[in-house]
């Protein structure tokens, strides 16, 4: 089955035709800067790259651009259906579902809590319904993998009806890309599918980690928003809430200044002072940038320490799994991770470390148990299989 991925962010939307039984990705793409003079569509068909100034462009033009390219290379006809990434499904979405109207009525309530994100989804998806009147659509929640967690993980100890009046709680994210690299694990290390025990750390320009107990999650480091946690390209993790109001009051500014500073200026930028890009920093700490060095080595730090806690839930380890831009390509963070982890039983495999990465995912430790091994992520692959399935006749997925 063919299946056109929708991803739409404030000012881009990413996205990909696949072939589900094979996994082949037939095109993919971006529309970005939107909304601006520079906007462009840029894509990939097999192996080849194009280009589209679309200056001024909005979402709607974007994909109007993309069903265009779809039908000029006869790619738009063979489409059975439509999978969208949703960034906020609240409680109410523990799988992925056809978007109906009562569905997509839901995904509004949840914009409250996913106010960055779940307009732009919103906007995709309208827009992908005019575009295709005829295709099913369906939405592949970021939240929903994590809805296993019992309450003892997604209660914030604060006062109860904040959680039971104002849905205050911690949600999770990137849970296609924990679900789908969970599952590759298993698979690959031939662990046992009724007994096993995961950590999978998603390390990209957004970082979480989860644990995963035979294939579901039940702790995971990100909360109510996609701000807690692990240190991130440009996103803090998690702080002391105080110091919120205290720098408020220091600099005389808003709250919502402040979070802005939390979310766009804080983590690997806001320590180096320099770049929010591992790549950028990993090559400047080599030349000697000091600030660089001082923000990987708390980033690592930071994220050695979650996955720690994270065997607690857990009980145990069998294997610590790297994704994402920086867990699939720094061998460099990689090995300090697994180094200073060497109390669980982990322990580097400099030359497996150096081989394994994007291109070609596996273990980077000892074969002693835990393992830890790299996973390409394909969140891409999982939103069309889990559309496939959806639009084959399955209620949910
Ligand atoms: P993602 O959001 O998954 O695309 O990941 C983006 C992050 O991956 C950025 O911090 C990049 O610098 C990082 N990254 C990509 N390639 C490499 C590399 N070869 N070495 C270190 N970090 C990398």
């Amino acid at each position: 089955m063919n299946i056109l991925v929708l991803n739409c962010g404030s000012s881009s939307a990413k996205f990909a035709v696949l072939e589900t039984t094979h996994g082949g990705e037939l095109i993919s793409g971006i529309a970005q800067r939107l909304g601006s003079p520079e906007a462009s569509l840029d894509w990939k068909l097999s192996g080849t790259k194009g280009t589209r100034a679309l200056p001024g462009a909005d979402h709607a033009v974007a994909l109007r651009a993309v069903v265009d390219l779809l039908r000029a290379h006869g790619l738009a006809d063979a489409l059975s259906g439509v999978g969208h990434r949703v960034v906020h499904g609240g409680a109410r979405f523990s799988g992925s579902r056809e978007l109906t109207a009562e569905v997509i009525a839901m995904v509004e309530e949840c914009v409250p809590l996913g106010p960055l994100h779940n307009p732009a989804n919103l906007t995709g998806i309208a827009i992908a319904r005019e575009l295709f009147p005829d295709l099913r659509q369906v939405g592949v929640f970021d939240t929903a993998f994590h809805q296993t967690m019992p309450p003892r993980a997604f209660l914030y100890p604060v006062p109860y009806a904040w959680y039971s009046d104002h849905q205050v709680r911690r949600y999770g994210f990137h849970g296609t890309s924990h679900r789908f690299v969970s599952q590759q694990a298993i698979a690959q290390l031939a662990l046992d599918p009724a007994d096993n025990a995961l950590i999978t750390a998603h390390l990209g320009n957004g970082c979480s980690c989860a644990a995963v107990r035979n294939g579901q999650s039940v702790d995971t480091t990100m909360g109510l928003t996609p701000l807690e946690g692990l240190v991130m390209g440009t996103r803090s993790g998690s702080i002391d809430p105080a110091i919120i109001g205290h720098m408020a009051k220091t600099l005389g500014a808003s709250e919502a200044a402040i979070l802005d500073a939390l979310n766009k200026k804080s983590g690997l930028l806001g320590v180096s002072g320099l770049s929010n890009d591992m790549r950028t920093l990993e090559e400047a700490a080599r030349g000697g940038h000091a600030r660089a060095a001082l923000a990987i080595e708390i980033f690592c730090f930071v994220l050695s320490k979650s996955i720690a806690s994270l065997v607690v839930p857990l009980g145990r380890l069998d294997a610590l799994v790297f994704t994402g831009g920086i867990g699939e390509n720094s061998a460099n963070v990689r090995a300090r991770v697994i180094d200073q982890l060497g109390f669980l039983g982990l322990s580097i495999d400099p030359e497996a470390n150096a081989r394994h990465g994007r291109e070609e995912g596996g273990r980077v430790s000892r074969e002693t148990r835990p393992q830890a091994v790299v996973v390409p992520t394909n969140e891409e692959l999982l939103i069309a299989r889990d559309a496939a399935a959806i639009v084959a006749g399955s209620a949910a997925v």
